[in-house]
């Protein structure tokens, strides 16, 4: 069996916790927070980061900061996974979805400018596949409209933006952006995430809304003589072993990042070669990196993609699709606009992951395209 996903484990994960329970701190904001904190921070020149024990938490916390109430407008893309839109339905907000470029199934850079209305406070744009969304346009409709822009990085690790020559890493662009270390991402710790503060004017409410609303990790640091409550919050920190065995992950980027590019290339050579026309393969567009986050496939319609997610699980090769579109779910539909998203729903019908993760071998990869071919072959 080859299953979608499995974790991938560097080997100094159980060394590290080890080491944190030794160290006597194993509640959160410890050793390895730290350490994991100030390796982000340099790494990629943010200013400020908090790990959190998700990417849906890290959301949450920049709903909180950008004072999201009832009745303000959030844009967000119908593409993309629950916690995107929930993390600010929960403040309150009403979400007015976004669609997919055509080519991509990031946001739609050019269709952005017309949900704005005068109730908008946030935009959110997710940065798909560790594809980055085109940031010089999306930045200039909300710098124009002075609305923030968060970034939700769940999959875009390490990504960077690419214009005029220069690179600019994804998640440095909103006043915030959040990041997974879910074990379905490139780097992870089980669950686990972090928010990234770009906005130095929010970084001190961030640490108090990450410690239950308190101003303990000042106290930590010695900056005033007692703690209390002194805002809203919620106990947003990981315990310091998750920290740890993130730190393992974070160590060995490099090589882990390398090997999922590898992998992904060899994806796209072995589907080159063949050259079906009923297979539209990925788009990087040449403003973006490709961190090796997915593989998908587009095929013509929602039946061709569901018999070929049956024959492969009758091969032992389990490939799945997602996303359910947002503005269609159980949840929202009634609350939607009723503008169709036309993109977004079209890549729910015919988008198709492959199983890549670091342990995936060059032979399973053939085997699963070759799975592929017969289907096509046959029907
Ligand atoms: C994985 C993912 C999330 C949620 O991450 P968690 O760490 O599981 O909360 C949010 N948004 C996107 C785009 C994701 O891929």
């Amino acid at each position: 069996m080859i299953p979608f996903n499995k974790p991938h484990i560097t080997g100094k994960e159980l060394e590290f916790i080890s080491d944190a329970v030794a160290c006597g701190h194993i509640s959160g904001n410890g050793k390895y927070t730290k350490l994991c904190q100030n390796l982000i921070e340099e790494k990629w020149g943010f200013q400020k980061c908090l790990l959190t024990t998700s990417c849906t938490d890290a959301l949450e916390m920049a709903a909180i900061l950008l004072d999201i109430k009832p009745g303000d407008e959030v844009i967000v893309p119908s593409f993309t996974f629950v916690s995107t839109a929930l993390a600010f339905v929960r403040q309150g907000a009403n979400i007015v979805f976004a669609d997919s470029r055509p080519d991509h199934p990031g946001i739609d850079e050019y269709q952005l400018e017309q949900l704005i209305t005068p109730k908008t406070r946030a935009i959110i744009v997710v940065h798909y596949a560790g594809v980055a969304v085109d940031m010089t346009p999306l930045m200039d409709v909300a710098r124009r409209y002075k609305i923030p822009v968060v970034e939700d990085a769940a999959q875009a690790i390490d990504g960077y933006y690419l214009t005029n020559g220069q690179s600019r890493v994804l998640g440095s662009f909103g006043v915030l952006s959040a990041f997974s270390f879910h074990e379905t991402k490139n780097i992870q710790s089980g669950e686990g995430g972090m928010l990234v503060i770009n906005d130095p004017s929010l970084a001190k409410r961030a640490e108090i809304i990450w410690e239950k609303g308190t101003n303990r990790a000042e106290f930590f640091r010695g900056e005033v003589n007692k703690y209390g409550w002194v805002d809203v919050g919620s106990s947003f920190l990981p315990a310091d072993t998750i920290a740890a065995f993130l730190y393992a992950q974070l160590i060995d980027l490099k090589e882990i990042q390398a090997r999922r590019v590898q992998l992904w290339n060899h994806y796209h050579q072995l589907f080159t070669d063949w050259s079906c026309e009923q297979i539209q393969l990925p788009v990087i567009p040449q403003f973006s990196t490709n961190n090796g986050h997915m593989f998908y496939l587009l095929f013509e319609n929602v039946h061709v993609r569901q018999k070929l997610i049956a024959h492969l699980k009758a091969n032992g090769v389990m490939a799945v699709f997602h996303y359910l579109p947002l503005h269609l779910s159980t949840y929202y539909t009634d609350k939607h606009d009723g503008r169709s998203l036309p993109n977004s729903e079209k890549f729910a019908d015919r988008l198709l992951r492959l199983p890549l993760y670091y342990d995936l071998t060059f032979g399973q990869q053939e085997f699963i395209v070759s799975l592929i071919r017969a289907f096509f072959s046959r029907n």
